[in-house]
């Protein structure tokens, strides 16, 4: 059998790549029109960025990270996720010295050994938005409803935003401490007693049947929270009402990174499964200092683009697929080739998307090309065109077919393709 890619991952291959990245525009709109500037970060990172930053407890870190030895000897890590890369980076540039916060988006791709299902991939595509160096409780509600627009934009109904406070270094110890004291009288395997004892809250992300069931009486962080915590949420609940933005408080809502701390929330789509969470994110006022920085409230999140594609196709949402090419050249015998070459590129330097047939094929293939290429209009280029300096220009719609002259084609085109 000839090679195929690696279990868990894909290809994106026209048509179905101009959705995802569509997407992928559509999601990260919303942040560039509110001053987020644009970082990208290398693919991998020395392996302590994660350990340090996403948590040991973590399942991303404990079981899924693609971590190798490199050539010298360094311990390198495929990103499984992009907020602890981007604080690392804003460290390192020294970013937070100035104008605060920084605001920064980013997409591309992430990669964790999860198990392989529909909606669950080992490489797969985010969209991110970070805002580093204020504990405002507006700019949780601004990254909150800029997420809900980039879905909004893409035409998804119904998209469902759960809204929960962890808590912070004030708060946090004595909910873990009261957390614990009640998981541990219940009916919990090895493992799961294991993730109790490292970290309490990461139990309540368990999504089995048989310990959600026995979870219904533990303590809630919603009845811990401290006054500070509390103020915060109630300001950021408030922000959310005045921006018209719904959402369910999930007192349970965990999420799967440790550096999470107050507002933290996720989008989820009833029709995708089991994967349901098509976005996510929270503050992390803590992040900056396990990475060695100062004290750095900050507040983020990630957009899963393949299952927002999903979630479009759940909902019978087709966004157009064709990276169409508006006009399509059709030239006939050598000279016409040559001809097309420079052609070719005054059309598309003025703006045209433009298209030819390549390989020297006869009138009939060619033509079979512009159907396929969805060309609105047609230029074929004949000896006998050449000879009088025009080029048969054929509207595909109607088949009408008239001659334009060569030295104003790319004029008269743009004029018909505006009508
Ligand atoms: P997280 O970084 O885990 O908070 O994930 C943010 C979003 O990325 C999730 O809500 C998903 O939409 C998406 N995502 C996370 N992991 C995967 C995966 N393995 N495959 C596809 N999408 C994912």
């Amino acid at each position: 059998m000839s090679l195929q890619v690696p279990k868990g991952t894909y290809d994106l291959l026209p048509p179905t790549s101009a959705v995802h990245l569509k997407v992928r525009e559509a999601l990260a709109g919303p942040a560039r029109l509110a001053g987020y500037g644009y970082v990208e970060t290398p693919v991998f990172e020395d392996t302590a960025v994660f350990a340090r930053g996403v948590g040991e407890s973590t399942d991303i870190v404990a079981k899924e990270m693609y971590t190798f030895d490199d050539k010298g000897g360094r311990s390198i890590t495929l990103r499984p996720e992009g907020t602890a890369p981007v604080v690392r980076a804003v460290l390192q540039g020294g970013l937070q010295n100035g104008q605060l916060p920084v605001k920064l988006w980013y997409a591309g791709s992430f990669y964790r050994y999860e198990r392989a299902q529909k909606g669950r991939y080992r490489s797969f595509a985010q969209v991110g938005a970070e805002a580093l160096g204020s504990d405002d409780p507006a700019l949780d509600a601004e990254l909150v409803w800029l997420a809900a627009r980039g879905f909004a934009d893409l035409g998804l109904q119904t998209t469902r935003l759960l809204l929960n406070s962890l808590g912070d270094s004030e708060c946090r110890p004595a909910y873990r401490s009261a957390l614990s004291e009640s998981l541990g009288g219940l009916d919990l395997d090895e493992d799961t007693r294991r993730r109790a004892a490292m970290n309490p809250l990461r139990v309540l992300d368990d999504k089995r049947p048989q310990v959600q069931e026995q979870l219904a009486g533990v303590p809630l962080i919603s009845e811990h929270l401290c006054a500070g915590c509390r103020e915060h949420h109630d300001a950021v609940r408030g922000y959310l009402s005045d921006l018209g933005v719904a959402f369910t408080d999930e007192p349970r809502l965990v999420r799967g990174l440790d550096y999470y701390t107050r507002t933290t929330f996720e989008f989820v789509h009833d029709g995708l499964g089991a994967q349901s969470a098509i976005g996510g994110g929270g503050r992390y006022d803590g992040l900056s200092q396990a990475l060695d920085g100062p004290p750095l409230p900050s507040i983020g999140w990630a957009l899963g683009v393949d299952r927002t594609v999903l979630a479009l196709a759940a909902e019978g949402i087709e966004l157009t697929q064709r990276e169409r090419c508006e006009v399509y050249v059709v030239p006939l015998g050598a000279a016409a080739r040559r001809r097309t070459v420079s052609l070719l590129a005054a059309l598309r330097l003025a703006g045209i998307a433009t298209d030819c047939a390549y390989g020297g094929r006869g009138l009939k293939g060619a033509m079979k090309g512009a159907d396929r290429s969805g060309a609105r209009l047609t230029l074929v280029l004949g000896d006998r065109d050449l000879a009088g300096d025009v080029a048969q220009c054929k509207d595909m719609a109607s088949g009408e077919q008239t001659p334009v002259a060569l030295a104003d084609v790319v004029e008269q085109t743009r004029e018909r393709l505006a009508q």
